[in-house]
């Protein structure tokens, strides 16, 4: 079997799905972008064609050796993105060839169904409890919701307790028996964090998300050690070598993104790091449905995966969701909070090429917003 063509599709909201052939008819699906920077990867899923075209698509592991680390500048979103979506086709071609789903390719499934979780209140969360309580009833035990939104280095004690207010709202309508996770989106500073994470503490949040950026992912450990919420990160960490600094400081989740990390070769291998240091797997995944799908074949893969991010109904998805492209959308369809396992070849969706096709003809070009605060000053989002 032999590569005979790749090809990238921007289709909204924001997403960039790739599609590779190969001479005996096989076609596999992947979803290599950056939020943002869709065009930007699509160019280095070009680049790295040149490599791909004509070679064997089965030799997933030494493609991703190659792509990783032969163009001796490595790492970061962009590549890794690029290498992400190439490896997720890879895989997809490699089980249609077999007729298995791939997680059977690694090693067969470690449990029958996956517990999922959904966003509510967008970017600037306001109305969360009755957000929560449609969640509720459209089948989920579990919704993650921002803290807050644009935040100072140091906070007054009103926004302090506005973002205490609206989680303990969430917390009202799920209960004790249902999860609310609240994402810090990496706006808020480690001071304020400290602080939020005291105050959250009595409404128990099954996780809290990017505590501080990513560039301070060294200092993680405070954060951890200054708390008994467990701590969640890595959406923006893009290899094993990115984990190698947060895993020892006391997180308790990793958020690998199937889609940014290296793919499903890359993210399977975070996951066993992880699990070697007591912590779960919640890949990050507000994107289309095949990063859906690949996150799915890692988590019926691996034995600490404990919850995955999907992005149906999220505030960015008007206009375009994630079933819309979709041959037969019941494969993401949940029931008490859970999906069943996928059991079509590959990575056990189908996608509706006529769908991608006409979706491309318009394109997009989201951006990440720009935020400031009120002194003009630049507000991380
Ligand atoms: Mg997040």
């Amino acid at each position: 079997m032999k590569i005979t063509s790749i090809k990238t599709y921007l289709i909204e909201p924001r997403w960039l799905f790739l599609r590779v052939e190969t001479d005996d008819g096989i076609v596999g699906w992947g979803e290599p972008v950056v939020e943002g920077r869709a065009h930007t990867v699509a160019a280095a899923v070009d680049e790295m064609s040149d490599y791909l075209i004509g070679a064997d698509p089965t030799r997933i592991e030494d493609h991703w050796q190659v792509l990783t680390k032969g163009g001796f500048y490595r790492g970061g979103p962009i590549l890794s993105s690029a290498v992400a979506g190439i490896d997720q086709a890879l895989w997809d071609i490699r089980g249609k060839s077999l007729g298995v789903p791939v997680h059977e390719l690694l090693g067969g499934a470690v449990r029958d169904t996956m517990r999922i979780y959904c966003w509510i209140g967008g970017d600037e969360p306001t109305e969360v409890g009755e957000e929560a309580a449609r969640q509720v009833e459209a089948g989920l035990t579990a919704v993650k919701m921002n803290a807050t939104g644009r935040m100072r280095p140091l906070e007054t004690t009103a926004q302090i307790q506005a973002a205490v207010d609206r989680v303990a709202a969430v917390r009202e309508v799920m209960g004790p028996d249902r999860d609310v996770a609240v994402d810090f989106h990496g706006r808020i500073s480690p001071a304020v964090a400290r602080v939020l994470c005291r105050e959250l503490e009595p409404l128990q949040p099954m996780f809290v998300e990017e505590p501080v950026v990513p560039e301070l992912s060294a200092d993680i450990g405070k954060i951890c050690a200054s708390t008994t919420i467990p701590i969640a990160t890595g959406e923006r960490l893009f290899s094993r070598w990115d984990f190698r600094d947060v895993l020892p400081q006391g997180v308790a989740v990793v958020q690998p993104d199937l889609s940014h990390a290296g793919g499903i070769s890359e993210c399977r291998r975070i996951a066993a790091f992880a699990e070697a240091y007591g912590v779960a797997l919640a890949p990050h995944c507000p994107l289309g449905p095949v990063s859906l799908a690949a996150s799915l074949q890692v988590d019926f893969a691996s034995p600490n995966a404990l919850i995955q991010e999907t992005s149906l109904g999220i505030h960015y998805n008007q206009g375009s969701d994630l079933l819309d492209y979709l041959a037969d959308p019941a494969v993401f369809a949940f029931a008490d909070g859970y999906v069943q396992r996928p059991t079509a070849p590959g990575l056990g969706v189908e996608i509706d090429e006529a769908a991608v096709a006409k979706a491309a003809e318009t394109g997009h070009r989201w951006r990440s917003p720009i935020w400031r605060h009120e002194d003009g000053g630049f507000a991380e989002w």
